[in-house]
């Protein structure tokens, strides 16, 4: 099995129901430690993404993902617009001009997206952020794809360490972000976008599983 540029799309489609769903719950996650607007961002960002799918539904997967990143830089306000947009434009520069992924490709595509959130957010892992869940998600992708498992079973093994890095979150104290201002208070709350980034590959995988 190979991910698709039609996977890609019900992915981004999926991405989007899910943070609709969860617009509530990630605003109350930011309201502990930020400023309660983060699901309020991503459903703003996602539902203007959905409007510009038709326009890249026969595009390749970086030209599709590459859309996804700009609309979010020019339509999600916060730290998480500039963030996530600037994942998916790294995601959407390795895949340029591909309509098919192998699990190596997406290894390759998720590290890729992973790299532009840390040189954009000068972030490392540690600091109670998005990347304590993408990062353990691409070290357990490239583990299962080093020890010879299909894609489904890479991508399980990879949402299942994403679920326990934004889990990881909780105890951390925050030094980047707005969470950050609050010092020892961070501690014991879950990170808002650590939790959007578990959502999303939660996303991808519900998308292949459907489609085997
Ligand atoms: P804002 O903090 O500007 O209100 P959001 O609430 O939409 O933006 O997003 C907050 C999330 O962004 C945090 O939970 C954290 O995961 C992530 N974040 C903030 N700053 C950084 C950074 N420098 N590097 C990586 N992730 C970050
Ligand atoms: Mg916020």
């Amino acid at each position: 099995m190979q991910i698709t540029a039609d996977h890609v799309i019900k992915f981004i489609e999926t991405i989007t129901m899910r943070v609709k769903e969860q617009r509530d719950y990630l605003t109350q996650l930011d309201s502990a430690i930020g400023d309660a607007d983060h699901g309020v961002n991503l459903d703003r960002g996602f539902t203007t993404v959905l409007t510009k799918l038709p326009s890249v539904a026969d595009k390749d997967i970086g030209t599709i993902l590459k859309t996804v990143g700009t609309t979010l830089v020019s339509t999600v306000g916060g730290a998480s617009g500039p963030l996530y947009g600037t994942a998916f434009l790294r995601a959407g520069m390795a895949s340029a001009d591909r309509f098919e992924l192998t699990v190596d490709d997406l290894a390759v595509v998720i590290e890729a997206a992973l790299e532009g959130i840390q040189a954009r957010g000068k972030s490392t892992r540690g600091e109670k952020t998005m990347i304590d869940a993408i990062g353990p998600a691409v070290d357990a992708l490239k583990a299962a794809r080093a020890a010879g498992d299909d894609l489904l079973t890479s991508l399980r093994k990879a949402v299942a360490a994403c679920q326990a890095g934004m889990e990881a979150t909780i105890p951390m104290l925050a030094t980047k972000g707005r969470a950050s201002y609050l010092g020892e208070r961070s501690i014991g709350h879950q990170d808002p976008g650590a939790t959007s980034a578990f959502l999303m590959a939660q996303a991808l995988l519900e998308v292949l599983e459907a489609s085997q």
